[in-house]
């Protein structure tokens, strides 16, 4: 069947008659103006060629999955597909027991919990909303669309996760759910974050000229490395401590998953975003790593806030201090993995059984809550 569009120059001459796209393995068109994610290409063309595939403004049919190129992104959606989890299937009796008991926690560590769930409710539909209405429509690599469907139904999961939570111990879900308008920490990482996100979402944004494509890479940076690789550690830390003193087990048992699940995403936007520099080196200027660089340092000031505000006083061992360590640890990771020079010297892990999290396998009978082996099939390979 062919495609059929209309166009229309900038004079305002219409073409009339139907237009067949050119043959979209003609490398003459890479680089003639922005790229439409919209527009349906033409199938009757020649065969997809691995060598026309591109992570953005490519024109081979985004359709057709193989011949691979990027396998990587296919083993990480097979990866995700074998962990597949659902939050019902974990126990909240003792949760909700503890809960209920006014010794059960200390007001520190209620204080936690909701202060938690506060940024994680909403923050999991920002991140589907990116994926879903922004980074996917410019992504023209069909392995990555393929992880990034998986990586969107992902996000659901988790947004059910604490929902469940929530629902389970009976907050007040008007308080829980607006957090992140009412909650100073919690709504500035939101205010710095929604701009990227807007920036894809835009239905007036196209990748094609070298400012847009810079602008794609950097809200790419911004999500990957910032959001989900810094913005969610201070919260995972502290339920999962939490879950280390046989407290909120199932909470924390959610969490993990969810870590699990989190770590892939970012792991996966590390290697697109690496690919993409790669695929188109002048994007990587001087100007841009700096500023990088510096939205980095921008974040860890935002979570480093957001740890004071949910912990005023040392609680289960943890102070806002090692918080502070741990977030320049964390952000010289980033920053490493995507090739920019480390910003904190000398900083250290002051949690490094989080990493151990990272791995289910090994972890399985931490809580004793019920688990389930997930894992079908496939190695895991976090980090
Ligand atoms: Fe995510």
């Amino acid at each position: 069947m062919l495609q059929f569009e209309e166009e229309i120059d900038g004079g305002g001459q219409a073409s009339g008659a139907p237009h067949v796209q050119l043959n979209p393995n003609d490398d003459s068109e890479l680089n003639n103006g922005p790229y439409d994610a919209g527009k349906q290409q033409d199938i009757t063309a020649s065969r997809v060629r691995v060598e026309d595939k591109r992570i953005i403004n490519g024109k081979a049919d985004v359709n057709q999955l193989v011949p691979f190129k990027y396998k990587w992104a296919w083993e990480k959606y097979l990866s995700g597909c074998a962990n597949h989890w659902m939050p019902q299937e974990i126990n909240m009796t003792r949760d909700i027991e503890i809960w209920k008991n006014p010794k059960g926690l200390t007001e520190d560590e209620r204080l936690i919990v909701k202060r938690n769930l506060g940024f994680f409710v909403t923050a999991d539909s920002l991140a589907a909303n990116n994926i879903v209405l922004g980074t996917y429509r410019h992504i023209t690599a069909p392995e990555c669309r393929q992880y990034l469907l998986r990586q969107a139904f992902e996000e659901a999961i988790h947004t059910h996760a604490y929902q469940y939570i929530v629902e389970s111990l009976g907050l007040d879900e008007s308080e829980i759910f607006n957090a992140y308008k009412e909650v100073d920490s919690i709504r500035q990482k939101d205010e710095f974050l929604i701009p990227f996100i807007e920036t894809l979402t835009d239905p007036s944004f196209k990748t094609g000229t070298h400012e847009s494509d810079q602008q794609l890479l950097k809200s790419l940076i911004v999500f990957a490395c910032i959001m989900e690789g810094l913005f969610f550690y201070v919260g995972f830390v502290q339920i999962l401590a939490l879950g280390r003193q046989n407290k909120m087990t199932g909470a924390a048992e959610q969490y993990q998953y969810i870590l699990r699940d989190e770590s892939m995403h970012c792991n996966f936007g590390i290697d697109l975003i690496n690919q993409l520099k790669l695929e188109n080196p002048g994007l990587w200027t001087e100007d841009l790593r700096k500023e990088v660089s510096s939205l980095i340092k921008q974040g860890v000031e935002l979570e480093y806030h957001y740890a004071e505000d949910t912990m005023p006083r040392g609680v289960l061992g943890l102070n806002a201090p090692q918080f502070k360590e741990y977030l320049r640890y964390v952000a010289n990771r980033r920053c490493q993995q995507i090739g920019i020079d480390q910003i904190y010297e000398g900083a250290n892990n002051p949690f490094p059984w989080m990493s151990e999290m990272m791995d289910l396998k090994k972890e399985r009978n931490f809580f004793e809550t019920r688990v389930i082996e997930y894992q079908t099939g496939g190695a895991l390979n976090w980090e």
